[in-house]
């Protein structure tokens, strides 16, 4: 199976890097939200964020940090920052190679997160309780 990002990662297609190493690289996304939107990819192919080692996922977040503090100082337009990491389809995920979105964001940019009226009642504290105690259970 061909995977686009395996691809870059190893030079067979194109892709301005901003940043690489024996982990990861950085480069720019094809389709940037914002001039400057970059995505931090490991080195190793995972599809899911809980395949990946735990090693190149703490690296990812460092590398994704000094692209942070990199775009703030770029001249390019940021005022903010948005970390996006979609892990799976229905959280948006297209390419199927974990990978951590940096996204410049600035205000007045158009874009916005939308959430379903569910969102705006406050949860009572049981359900929240419930809820934890089900992902308490499963953490390693
Ligand atoms: P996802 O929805 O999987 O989180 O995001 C995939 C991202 O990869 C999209 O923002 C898309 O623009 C970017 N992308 C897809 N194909 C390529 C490609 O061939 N090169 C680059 N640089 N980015 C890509
Ligand atoms: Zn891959």
């Amino acid at each position: 199976m061909t995977c686009i990002f395996c691809d870059i990662l190893s030079g067979s297609a194109p892709a301005s890097f901003v940043h690489q190493d024996d982990l990861c690289a950085a480069f720019m996304d094809i389709r940037p939200i914002n001039p400057g939107h970059i995505l931090v990819v490991p080195r190793a192919h995972a599809v899911w964020l809980s395949e990946l080692d735990s090693e190149s996922t703490g690296h990812l977040f460092q590398v994704a940090q000094q692209v942070d503090s990199a775009l703030r100082s770029s001249g390019l337009r940021c005022e903010g920052v948005n970390l996006f990491l979609a892990d799976g389809r229905a959280a948006g995920q297209e390419v199927m190679h974990v990978h951590l979105h940096v996204i410049p964001r600035y205000k007045g940019d158009g874009h916005h997160l939308r959430f379903s009226p569910a969102y705006f009642t406050r949860t009572p504290e049981a359900e929240l309780a419930v809820n934890a105690g089900l992902i308490r259970s499963r953490m390693k």
